[in-house]
């Protein structure tokens, strides 16, 4: 080879390279398998998936989160059993207070449906209860002013009311429980928490 002209070496050297990566091509795809086994591990670089995964059966899901119905503000009294000032002995709290100005925009925890409003005058004063995707419910009590009407499908983070200290109230705050199954569960477990919702039945996700 050291006797050709330098331009046919080159040639033949590129030449050669080529067919050394076409052959290593040609043995990857070989070597690929046609379709990654059901129990690869899809980080693992052996078991990098060479075509499109099909769907699995069933519906499709998406996630919801429930937030924060008055951002920018803490809980100042706790879900459970709690002595309220100038009564006997202890009752159990159902939900959360969480202490704002008269007037701070409540929003819906998460995107649901309205199902009930009302005024409670002994109670929660003037009230807003939700129905979720992933079943749970939540209501917001004592508040000034109500924005949403039953029946509403309401997108999430979406302004439902006012703080107010309607009904049985001592200042402005906003009394929110989240229940599952009809009880009434600690809501600050469940903030955050990430469900699992079939998409079907969350066309209203888009209502806002
Ligand atoms: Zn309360």
């Amino acid at each position: 080879m050291s006797r050709l002209p330098p331009a046919l070496r080159t040639l033949l050297l590129h030449s050669g390279q080529t067919s050394a990566l076409l052959a290593m091509a040609v043995l990857a795809m070989a070597m690929a398998p046609a379709s990654a086994p059901p129990d690869a591990d899809p980080v693992s670089p052996e078991g990098v998936p060479v075509m499109a995964v099909a769907v699995p059966a069933g519906p499709v899901m998406r996630t919801m989160t429930f937030g924060e119905p008055v951002p920018g503000f803490d809980i100042n009294s706790r879900f459970g059993m709690r002595r309220l000032g100038g009564e006997p002995g202890v009752r159990m709290h159902k939900g959360v207070d969480i202490a704002a100005p008269s007037g701070t925009t409540v929003f819906a925890a998460g995107e649901g449906e309205v199902i009930r409003i009302g005024h409670d005058p002994a109670g929660y004063g003037n009230f807003i209860e939700m129905r979720h995707p992933n079943g749970m419910t939540t209501l917001y009590a004592h508040l000034s002013r109500i924005d949403v009407a039953t029946g509403d499908r309401i997108g999430s983070r979406e302004r439902i009311g006012l703080v107010g200290s309607t009904g049985y109230s001592t200042g402005p705050h906003l009394h929110f429980e989240i229940r599952r199954d009809g009880a009434q569960i600690n809501p600050a477990r469940v903030l955050g928490e990430v469900f699992q919702v079939a998409v079907e039945d969350t066309a209203l996700a888009a209502a806002s």
